[in-house]
């Protein structure tokens, strides 16, 4: 197996840029309400949503803009391929979920549920898609193809390069610039209130009962807080005494015209992720992400052991001395005063170069004329897991009124769903799907950890 090789560029921030459609402010600025949900991300924003059309009064605050951060950087697959057993159910729900929210927003979403099929060029691989199949049973509807279907599948591909490919025909894709603020302006318009430029500097709370939030703008009183400020998360909770192990990564994506790909199928072959846009561009990704070298991911270094040793052919270790400054400074911070969350507005990794080679020359190399692929624009992203690589998705321990949800590494596809069980345990609803297997206890009562691909 190969192991983690320093990159030695990509990890420094730049000062970031929103890739994602302009979302319009709340007006007036109220200094009370029911629930407020910190960080305005495809979780976010649908957490308002849920709640807004209900009748809750809810505020939505984003330090930078909608979709700034992750959400509006994602590859956009809706993706289900290869993960492990507990995450199915919780997928399915999300696309059910997807289907309905394109809906309400009127195709702005741009979510397609046209399959992905992934290309298996050894035989080992194609000998773990089939056992995974197997586990899988009916939690899902992946299938099998020959290298000649394949071929069919993937135009301008060759079926001799292939012993296969696994095809999902209920996975998917949607468009991260444009999901969350399709679905920040539903939640305005069902009353919920979205305040960006404006950072939640910390939850207030007395004998350990949520009293509001400290915002930049002054205090708001509310009853119950939503965390889902993304890789954030930890640093907001951390204020309160709770741990919430997030292990983050960066990964650069990039958009590509005249690349001769499929316009209506994403999927993977050549070590390269790729999708249509509604534009008629591609977006691209090499499977490859860098780990920066964080105060954070040094003291928790053996808790992810798990994680960094099955993913160590996908994850570089980065150094960079900024970025481990900053957030060594933001781990210092006392609580008081302008907080390290204003002090960057929008979290933009700069892009990696080498990833950008990387999904150029594998374009060239697996579709006659991928060499015709021209680089429209490139971005990096931060994306984050757990311990287990779980999502983490439900009530604080010891605090009771705030929920959370973070440690996504397929936050763009679990998005709805995590929205949708947070929204349930704040109206007391049935949940959308079991909760167990995502609760933050896991990973803090010292029961073994297992990693969930
Ligand atoms: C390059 C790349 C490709 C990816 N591809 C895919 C993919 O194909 N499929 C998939 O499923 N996933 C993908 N992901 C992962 C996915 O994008 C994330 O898991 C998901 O978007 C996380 O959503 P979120 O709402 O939890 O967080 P975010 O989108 O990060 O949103 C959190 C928000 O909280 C705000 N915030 C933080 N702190 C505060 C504060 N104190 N006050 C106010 N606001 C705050 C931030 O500014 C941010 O806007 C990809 C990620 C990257 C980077």
């Amino acid at each position: 197996m190969r192991r983690h090789r320093i990159a030695l560029q990509g990890s420094r921030l730049i000062a970031g840029r929103s890739l994602a459609d302009p979302v319009p402010d709340s007006a007036p600025w109220s200094g009370k309400c029911d629930v407020v949900i910190i960080g305005g991300g495809i979780v976010g924003t649908c957490v308002a949503l849920y709640l807004a059309e209900r009748g809750v009064d809810v505020v939505l605050l984003e330090k930078g803009v909608i979709a700034g951060e992750a959400s509006g950087r994602a590859v956009g697959f809706v993706d289900s391929v290869m993960m492990a057993r507990e995450k199915q159910a919780a997928i399915r729900c999300s696309k059910t979920l997807w289907a309905d929210l394109d809906r309400r927003c009127g195709g702005a979403p741009g979510y397609r549920q046209s399959g992905l099929v992934f290309a298996l060029h050894r035989e080992s691989d194609l000998q773990a898609a089939a056992g995974w199949i197997n586990r899988m049973g009916p939690e899902t509807d992946a299938r099998l193809l020959t290298p000649l279907e394949t071929e069919r599948i993937l135009p301008g591909t060759d079926a001799a390069q292939y012993r296969g490919a696994l095809h999902v025909p209920s996975d998917g894709h949607a468009e991260p610039r444009r999901a969350a603020p399709a679905i920040a302006r539903e939640a305005i318009r069902l009353g919920a209130r979205v305040f960006q430029q404006c950072a939640a500097r910390r939850i207030v709370t007395q004998d350990r009962r949520v009293r509001g939030v400290e915002t930049e703008r002054g205090l708001i009183r509310c009853d119950q807080v939503v965390v889902t400020a993304g890789v954030w998360t930890s640093l907001i909770l951390r204020i309160l005494g709770v741990d919430v192990p997030q292990l983050y990564g960066f990964a650069t994506a990039s958009e590509v015209a005249s690349a001769p790909l499929s316009a209506q199928i994403g999927g993977s072959a050549g070590g390269v992720a790729f999708r249509p846009t509604s534009d008629g561009t591609h977006v691209v990704g090499p499977h490859l992400s860098l780990a920066p070298v964080t105060p954070a991911g040094l003291r928790n270094a053996l808790r992810f052991r798990h994680v960094l040793r099955r993913l160590g052919h996908v994850v570089d270790l980065a150094p960079s001395l900024s970025h481990y400054g900053f957030m060594r400074r933001a781990e210092h911070w006392t609580g008081t005063g302008p907080s390290p969350f204003e002090g960057c507005r929008i979290l933009e990794p700069e892009r990696r170069r080498y990833s950008e080679f990387a999904a150029l020359n594998g374009l060239a190399k697996t579709f006659r004329g991928g060499e015709e692929a021209r680089l429209v624009r490139s971005w990096g992203g931060a994306l984050a897991t757990t311990p287990d690589n779980m999502p983490i998705i439900g009530p604080v321990p010891g605090y009771p009124q705030i929920q959370l949800a973070c440690g996504m590494y397929y936050g763009f596809t679990f998005g709805p769903v995590a929205a949708a069980l947070i929204a349930s345990g704040l109206l007391q609803d049935v949940p959308p799907t079991d909760p167990t297997p995502f609760a933050l206890e896991r990973l803090l009562d010292g029961r073994p950890i297992r990693y969930m691909p």
